[in-house]
């Protein structure tokens, strides 16, 4: 019979396992005792969650062994499967980039012609390279990376970096980003409508957590006179709600802002006559 759960697969242990649970639970969907068996039923969510390891994951979701999966950007595009890019999922961040020892003197991209890079992402690279016009010979090894220039194998390597610091203690420099790379949530082109509106039900409440993460809910107090320079500041989803205060003369105002645009509102809303100013943050979104 036709398993009708929709089937995510997740990373088993790394990097992306807890953030990839987390959000589960912040979309509401319960996975009760569980020791990241292969294979997980959720308690309240017609949603079975698969622990795989991440290089698995773009052909089991290809070959519809699971209907979804959350996997970082970097791993989809070396494994060059067929799938649907459904959403960015904002954890995850890091970048591929090439790195040279520091003694290398690397002025641009065509210093690296003809020499031997080391990679566990040799799609990715070769397609950067050409589309660059360097020609380099590429060496595919499966890990440790970082080590290569240090036994000669390579004179260059080109790997994930997210803070530089694996790279510095092997006396490497970060010389050129050619990707950046998050968690995304990919799907097999072919599930049925079934699983696609549990896809769908899922999404809606990824977004609308996801949502209320980029955004905060501000509070302040204000002298009357100045309401209309502070509600030009702050457009809210509609229009900021305002409220008389007890005290004559004063409102209360309560919006939604985006948390990059954050800190300079807050400058500028206290230069409007603002006061007393809470910032609060949002469990969930929906607009
Ligand atoms: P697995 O055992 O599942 O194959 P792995 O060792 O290949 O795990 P991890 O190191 O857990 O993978 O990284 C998983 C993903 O996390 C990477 O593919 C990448 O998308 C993302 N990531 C984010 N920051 C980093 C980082 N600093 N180093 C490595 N990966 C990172
Ligand atoms: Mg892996």
């Amino acid at each position: 019979m036709e398993n009708r759960s929709l089937r995510l697969a997740i990373q088993k242990s790394g990097r992306l396992s807890e953030k990839s649970l987390e959000l589960l639970k912040a979309a509401g969907v319960r996975i009760d005792n569980y020791s990241r068996q292969l294979l997980v039923k959720a308690q309240n969510f017609d949603l079975e969650i698969l622990f795989i390891r991440d290089d698995d994951i773009p052909e089991y979701v290809q070959d519809g062994v699971a209907d979804i999966g959350i996997v970082g950007e970097n791993i989809i595009l070396e494994a060059e499967k067929n799938l649907d890019l459904v959403e960015k999922l904002g954890f995850g961040k890091c970048r591929l980039s090439l790195a040279v020892p520091k003694q290398f003197k690397y002025e641009s991209l065509k210093d690296l012609e003809g020499k031997n890079i080391a990679t566990t992402y040799p799609v990715i690279l070769n397609k950067y390279l050409s589309e660059n016009n360097v020609k380099a010979s590429i060496h595919k090894i499966s890990g440790s990376v970082e080590i290569t220039p240090n036994i000669n194998l390579a004179d260059a390597i080109f790997d994930i970096v997210s803070t530089g610091s694996t790279l510095i203690s092997n006396g490497l420099k970060e010389v050129q980003q050619a990707l950046k790379s998050e968690a995304v949530l990919v799907a097999n082109k072919n599930i049925t409508s079934e699983k696609k509106a549990l896809l769908e039900k899922i999404l809606f409440r990824v977004r609308s957590v996801n949502l209320a993460k980029n955004n905060k809910y501000i509070l302040l107090n204000a002298p009357n006179d100045s309401l209309d320079k502070i509600s030009d500041l702050l457009p809210g989803i509609k229009s900021p709600t305002i409220m008389p205060l007890a005290m004559e003369g004063w409102s209360s105002i309560h919006t939604v802002i985006k948390e990059d645009d954050f800190w300079e509102n807050i400058e500028n809303l206290k230069n409007a006559g603002a006061q007393g100013i809470l910032v609060v943050p949002i469990e969930k979104m929906i607009v």
